[in-house]
């Protein structure tokens, strides 16, 4: 079997666009993956074409040894964007190993390790806040429209879900929505109370047993983070999680409160989450597969349970996008709980021939060879991202 071609795909999606590629044989199977950062779109397109050079020609089912080699040729641009990209051609060849021989990924890992795995319902508020018109939805602009919207989670059967702090405003503003973060990264005091008044009227909503998780992204140094954590502690959050790549300040935050720690989604491969594994920084480990390619989202995941720690694997966008994460927590034992969009563009549906199944909070492992999941993909030039 021989790589013909590799093509990426751009796609309109609610913040970014979706990122896709594809990898043809002359064999005619068809390996797909979604990966890496929409903001970069054009970047992520150069890369993997540059990329794709040495990879024609040859034979796609030595996945290892391909992303091994695609690592080394780039050892001068190590790291970031260029991994990203090696991550959307990585996977696309597990698709073709997997496809040839007509199984599911995991299971040439030793999966499937679980029938279903939990997710939360992600960016609960953050995307009514700050998308309402693409998504035909509401604005939300006071704490009852809060109350109505996370009220969602329960109804649709997820007994997690995770928001960012949405500040008061008509309407809100959500402080996941790009250059709305703190200048400096302060934590002010507006900022604090804000915080703590949305949590105030959550979990009144909500009740005491639905999980909750806060993600603060990189808006707050160390001391903010502290302080934000020690406030939010009467609210028994799941986690509060935070892009901290000082290791030792993340550690600071851990030991500062009760509130859990999750971080780690912007770190890529095993030796970028050493140093956070080694301080004992987190008590849960936030793994991407789409930034990083499964070898070494796998390989982080068999560190974390050396260091008895669970993972939840970040997973928003595509449906490709959980398929793929499916297939991680299919193949390991470590999963505290897994990541999911149960909103995004009215498109989404139709990129994918199979649509996850999720029911009561609970994904269905795939059963199909590959990821589970094939692209369609006149849809992906339908919805070609405008830029
Ligand atoms: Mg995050």
């Amino acid at each position: 079997m021989k790589i013909t071609s590799v093509e990426t795909f751009a796609v309109e999606g609610l913040n970014q666009p979706l990122m896709f590629c594809a990898i043809k044989t002359d064999q005619g199977i068809v390996g797909y993956s979604e990966f890496g950062e929409g903001r970069l779109a054009q970047g992520m397109k150069g890369l993997v074409r540059d990329l794709s050079n040495q990879l024609l020609g040859e034979d796609p089912r030595a996945v290892e040894a391909h992303y091994i080699q695609m690592i080394r040729s780039t050892r001068m641009a190590y790291g970031g964007a260029t991994w990203q990209a090696i991550a959307g051609i990585e996977l696309a060849l597990w698709d073709i190993k997997a496809k040839a021989l007509e199984i599911p990924v995991y299971e040439l890992l030793g999966g499937p390790t679980r029938s279903h795995q939990r997710v939360y319902w992600s960016h609960m508020l953050s995307y009514q806040v700050r998308s309402y018109e693409k998504l035909g939805t509401k604005p939300v602009r006071s704490y009852d429209d809060i109350r109505e919207v996370v009220a969602q989670a329960s109804e649709m059967g997820y007994d997690t879900f995770k928001t960012n702090i949405q500040m008061p405003g008509d309407p809100f503003v959500s402080l996941a929505q790009g250059r709305s973060g703190p200048h400096d990264q302060t934590l002010t005091t507006g900022i604090l109370n804000a915080a703590v008044k949305q949590m105030e009227v959550i979990r009144d909503e909500v009740g005491p047993d639905m999980g909750i998780c806060l993600d603060v992204n990189e808006h707050f140094k160390a001391d903010g983070q502290i302080r934000l954590a020690q406030a939010l502690e009467p609210f028994n959050l799941t986690w509060m999680e935070l892009d901290n790549l000082d290791a030792p300040s993340v550690r600071m935050v851990k030991d500062a409160t009760t509130t859990p720690i999750c971080t780690g989604e912007q770190r890529l491969g095993p030796t970028s989450y050493r140093d956070l594994f080694e301080l004992r920084a987190m008590d849960v480990c936030k793994v991407d597969v789409q930034w990083q390619g499964l070898i070494p989202a796998r390989r982080v995941a068999n560190m974390a349970e050396v260091y008895d720690i669970n993972i939840a694997p970040h997973n928003f966008n595509g449906h490709l996008s959980t398929f793929q994460t499916m297939n991680l927590c299919a193949s390991v034992t470590n999963i505290k709980i897994s990541e999911s969009d149960p909103v995004q563009v009215p498109w989404r549906d139709e990129l994918v021939t199979n649509l996850p199944v999720i029911e009561q909070g609970l994904v269905s492992i795939p059963q199909d060879p590959g990821w589970g999941t094939n692209l369609n993909e006149k849809a992906l030039k339908k919805y070609a991202a405008k830029s």
